[in-house]
């Protein structure tokens, strides 16, 4: 259900344990081969392969493109909101929802920056409603969504998301190859091992010159299927699980 298309009439009508789901996602520098809007443009087609199979059980907002981005801030083009300004917006979005009655809350997020606030945004809210037990709230990055082994599944040589990487070329391979540059020949930029498991602090240019961290020339657009198809099932099984949830227990 596209709340876009929707009148206000029909959305007061529906029933408010209908889960909502909120695609976020980003405008920020994609290395020299792949376009601003990458993760905008994979998270809306994750989205769009989940919507065929909820019509009428999940309510979709539209994306929210603008995301927080700051580490890419460098590299032109690039469109990012202030993290505390990003988590401002996300609680201010899920509580439009919770004005108007919904209590299943979704963001379906596409784009690293975003963790941290979006993770803090469901915190916070639980806590300003402290007094309500009756709240889902939920953040889900796709690619860390559900079970899938998507880097096996697909035959990629990477096993976790990099940045205008294997698997995000390969996908926008899948949607169009003409909106990929020259891929094959950009360097491969390792993910390194920055003193993990703690975190680091990080700007984009501590790490790749160009942009991209992965091996963008391993792309092929089979993986971005196959990719693409890990992702929609495990955003798929995460929503059943929503749905089926009795609106009350801890686990789900
Ligand atoms: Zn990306």
């Amino acid at each position: 259900m596209d709340l876009t298309v929707l009148t206000w009439p029909a959305v007061a009508a529906l029933s408010k344990d209908m889960p909502v789901l909120i695609p976020i996602a980003a405008l920020e520098q994609h290395g020299h081969h792949l376009p601003l809007f990458t993760d905008s443009l994979l998270t809306a087609e994750i989205v769009r392969r989940v919507a065929e199979r909820f019509a009428g059980r999940v309510l979709f907002a539209p994306l929210m493109w603008l995301g927080n981005s700051h580490h890419h801030l460098d590299f032109a083009g690039t469109l990012s909101a202030e993290p505390r300004c990003y988590l401002d917006m996300l609680e201010s979005m899920a509580e439009n929802f919770l004005h108007h009655g919904f209590r299943r809350i979704v963001f379906f997020n596409g784009h690293g920056g975003n963790d941290v606030p979006g993770k803090q945004a469901v915190f916070e809210l639980r806590q300003k409603y402290r007094q309500r037990a009756d709240l889902l709230l939920l953040f889900a990055t796709y690619w860390n969504a559900g079970e899938s082994k998507a880097g096996a599944e697909a035959g990629c040589t990477q096993q976790q998301m990099g940045h205008a990487c294997e698997w995000e070329t390969s996908m926008i391979l899948r949607l169009d190859p003409g909106l990929a540059g020259d891929y094959a020949n950009a360097p491969d930029v390792d993910a390194g091992r920055p003193f993990t498991p703690a975190t680091r602090g990080w700007v984009t240019q501590d790490r790749s010159e160009r942009g991209h961290i992965g091996s963008p020339r391993l792309a092929t657009a089979e993986k971005g299927e196959k990719l693409f198809q890990c992702f929609a099932r495990d955003a798929g099984a995460l929503l059943e699980r929503v749905l089926g949830w009795n609106g009350k227990d801890w686990s789900g």
